[in-house]
C-alpha cells in the first residue's frame, strides 16, 4: 500500500542513493508508533483533498524547475563510507507516489530570490558550503533544486520557505524542502550551529525525530530534504485545542519519552523541547522537529521575553553546567502544558533570575496524584528527575498506550 503516510516513512529516500541517478527502494524503518490499514488510507484521502485545493498562482510566475539557479555539478562517484548495503530494489507501490498531489506552487524560491540573501565569503561560506553527498558520514547522491516538482508552501521561517516537493526521479518522494539564506544566517551568527545542528539530525533515526534526507546548496541559499509532516505544527493544534485530552497528552509524552532516550543514547541533547518545536506526521505521530537551528519565532509563535524560561530548567537559568537532565525538566514541562494548556512558569516570565520558583511548584488541583508523581520531571535538582525509562512504565503512560504503539520502536 503506498500512502502519504508511507511516503514520510520510506526513509532512507534520500541517504540513499550515492548512486547517480539511482532512485532506490526505500529502507524500512522502525514505524510501530504509526498507525496502519484503513487508518493510514483514510488519512491519505484527507490529505489528498487538503492538498488538492487550488492554490493561486501569481501571474508571471513559473515552475521553480524552469528557472532555478543552481548550477548543474559533476556526478560524484559513490563515496567508500558509504553503507555497504545494496539498496532493494524499487517496488510498484512507489510509482503511485506520483500520483498524490503536492499542491500548487506559489514561486516563492524564485520570488525571494531575486530579492533576498547575499553571496557569502570567506570562513563562512566554508561553514555553510552543505552538501549531504559529501557528508563524512552517511553521504547521500548529489542534489539540486532541478530534482524536484514544487508544490504549496509548507511555512515560512526566519531564514526561508518551505515547500511540499517530489522527487522527479522514481519513486517519486515527497518531502518537505526548506531554504536558508546564507547571508542571514551568518548575520545572525550562527552558522556553525546550523553546520552542527545539520550534522547531527542527518544522523537520526527514530519514528519521532524528523528526519532530515540530505541537503544541498547554490551561492546564497542551503536547501534542507526534510520528511514530510503531513499535519503540521503541533503547537498550532495546541492553540487551537486550548489543551489536549488526557489520551492524547500521554501518547504524545511516551513518544517524546521514546525519541529522547534514542538521542541521549546518542549523546544529543535537545535543549529547546517546546511546542513550536514539534510537528506531526500524517497519522498525527510526533516529530521533534528542530535541532537549533530555527533559532526563530516567526508568526503567531510564543514571544522569547526571557528567551524560552517557560522551558529553560533551573540550572540552565542559572548558567550551570547543565546534562542531558534539562530534557527531562522540558519534558515535564510539556506534560503540563498539554494538560492545563499553558506552561507552569509562564506567568514568571520578565521576573528576572527568580530561580527560587522552580523548587515550589505549584501542581493545579486538577491534576491528580498520580500525575503528580510524573511530574516529578519538575524538580529542581536534575538527579531527582524522573527517568525517562520509569516515564515510559508510568501508569499515566501505560493506560493510553495503543495496542499498536509498542513505542519501543527504534528506527534503524
Ligand atoms: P521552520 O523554518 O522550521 O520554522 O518552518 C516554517 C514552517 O514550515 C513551520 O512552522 C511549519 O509549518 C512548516 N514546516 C517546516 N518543516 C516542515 C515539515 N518537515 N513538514 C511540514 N511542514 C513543515
Amino acid at each position: 500500500m503506498a500512502t502519504i503516510g508511507s511516503v514520510t516513512r520510506q526513509i532512507a529516500a534520500l541517504e540513499i542513493s550515492a548512486k547517480q541517478n539511482g532512485a532506490t527502494r526505500p529502507q524500512p524503518t522502525g514505524t510501530s508508533h504509526l498507525k496502519k490499514g484503513s487508518q493510514s488510507n483514510q488519512n491519505i484521502q484527507k490529505l489528498l483533498s487538503k492538498f488538492a485545493q487550488p492554490n493561486p498562482l501569481p501571474s508571471g510566475i513559473q515552475k521553480a524547475s524552469s528557472t532555478n539557479t543552481i548550477a548543474s555539478k559533476a556526478v560524484r562517484p559513490p563515496s567508500p563510507t558509504k553503507p555497504a548495503n545494496p539498496p532493494p530494489a524499487p517496488t510498484p507501490q512507489q510509482t503511485t507516489q506520483k500520483k498524490v498531489d503536492i499542491g500548487r506552487y506559489d514561486g516563492g524560491f524564485e520570488i525571494d530570490n531575486e530579492t533576498r540573501g547575499e553571496k557569502v565569503h570567506g570562513e563562512a561560506a566554508e561553514h555553510l558550503a552543505l552538501d549531504s553527498s559529501v557528508a563524512r558520514y552517511r553521504p547521500t547522491r548529489e542534489w539540486h533544486l532541478t530534482d524536484f516538482d514544487i508544490g504549496r508552501p509548507l511555512g515560512k521561517g526566519k531564514f526561508g520557505r518551505v515547500y511540499m516537493v517530489r522527487t522527479k526521479a522514481e519513486p517519486h518522494y515527497i518531502l518537505a524542502l526548506k531554504c536558508l539564506y546564507k547571508s542571514e544566517i551568518v548575520a545572525s551568527r550562527v552558522e556553525k550551529q546550523i553546520r552542527r545542528e545539520i550534522e547531527i539530525q542527518q544522523n537520526l533515526r527514530h519514528p519521532n525525530v524528523l528526519r532530515l534526507y540530505g541537503y544541498f546548496h547554490d551561492e546564497k541559499r542551503i536547501f534542507l530534504m526534510l520528511e514530510f509532516a503531513g499535519k503540521g505544527e503541533l503547537y498550532r493544534q495546541l492553540t487551537k485545542h486550548g489543551c489536549f485530552t488526557e489520551k492524547r497528552s500521554s501518547r504524545y509524552i511516551d513518544q517524546m519519552a521514546d525519541a529522547l532516550i534514542y538521542l541521549h543514547g546518542k549523546h544529543v541533547i535537545h535543549r529547546d523541547i517546546k511546542p513550536e518545536n514539534l510537528l506531526l506526521g500524517i497519522n498525527g505521530e510526533l516529530k521533534i522537529g528542530d535541532f537549533g537551528w530555527s533559532v526563530h519565532a516567526p508568526g503567531n509563535r510564543r514571544t522569547t521575553l526571557c528567551g524560552t524560561l517557560d522551558y529553560l530548567p533551573p540550572e540552565m537559568v542559572e548558567g550551570k553546567e547543565h546534562s542531558e537532565k534539562v530534557d527531562y525538566w522540558a519534558l515535564g514541562v510539556l506534560t503540563y502544558e498539554f494538560i492545563c494548556g499553558a506552561p507552569p512558569f509562564e506567568d514568571l516570565r520578565g521576573h528576572n533570575g527568580e530561580c527560587r520558583i522552580f523548587s515550589d511548584i505549584a501542581v493545579p488541583l486538577t491534576i491528580e496524584l498520580q500525575r503528580r508523581n510524573f511530574l516529578q520531571l519538575l524538580q529542581y535538582d536534575p538527579e531527582k528527575r524522573l527517568p525517562l525509562t520509569d516515564v515510559r512504565k508510568h501508569p499515566w503512560i501505560v493506560k493510553y498506550r495503543s495496542k499498536t504503539s509498542t513505542a519501543t520502536a527504534r528506527a534503524s
